[in-house]
């Protein structure tokens, strides 16, 4: 495999963009993606014209403002005002003199001090993700008629979902952030790991009878997997 890198710039709006272009022997399709410091990264075939390169960025340029544009709006959520996500929306962070805890009103989180939250945030992040998480893996059990098995809350820190040999699903924490269908889709992923243990053509069938959506939210989980793991 031989691989070449080079940085350079894209323009988008008259603005100069910091891009990383990463040719691959080992790569047959066009990939872009949008790094949390607002580097975009292009994954291109080794031996492609830059001519195809370029119009591959200009088609995608409605996707990648979508990506800049939440890149800033979500910069530096830890400042009163700042901007978290939340079940595929967000929530401001906001002052409330004397609470010892986030609670949580309407579209905000109210927080003592936002500079100095950071740590009660993400403990609040995890019970929200255990009842909501926990609440919807009951649900769709029963919705297919599924035994509940087990389950943990992860931090692991590339994996949205896991099924242990003993059968027990653990499910990352940060799913709290995702859209529900993002969250329903790793939880059937993992119930689909009881009858496959593996990712071949059956063990997608299965996932499609639980959740025929499946390809949006991998998707999702494509495009906003770094962003969310920022946490
Ligand atoms: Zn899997």
């Amino acid at each position: 495999m031989t691989r070449t890198e080079s940085l350079g710039h894209l323009k988008l709006d008259g603005r100069r963009i910091p891009c990383l272009l990463r040719r691959s022997s080992a790569r047959r399709s066009l990939a872009m993606r949008v790094a949390i410091d607002g580097q975009v990264v292009v994954l291109a075939p080794r031996c492609l014209p830059d001519l195809q390169i370029e119009d591959f960025i200009q088609r995608h340029a409605d996707w990648l403002r979508r990506q800049l544009n939440r890149l800033s709006a979500f910069a530096d959520p830890w400042r009163e005002g700042g901007r978290l996500p939340y079940l595929g929306g967000s929530l401001r962070l906001a002052r409330a003199e004397g609470l010892v805890a986030p609670y949580h009103a309407g579209g905000r989180l109210l927080v003592a001090d936002p500079a100095t939250a950071r740590q009660a945030v993400l403990t609040w992040y995890r019970a929200e993700a255990k009842a909501i998480l926990g609440a919807r893996l009951t649900s769709l059990c029963a919705a297919h008629a599924l035994a509940l098995p087990p389950w943990r809350l992860s931090d692991a820190r590339t994996r949205w979902g896991s099924l242990s040999v003993r059968g027990v699903v653990g499910l990352n924490w940060r799913l709290i952030m995702t859209p529900p269908s993002v969250i329903d889709y790793v939880i059937c992923h993992e119930l689909a790991h009881f009858r496959e243990r593996n990712h071949s053509p059956a063990f997608w069938r299965e996932v499609a009878a639980l959740c025929p959506d499946h390809a949006a939210a991998r998707r999702h989980l494509r495009q906003n997997g770094g962003w969310y793991f920022q946490f």
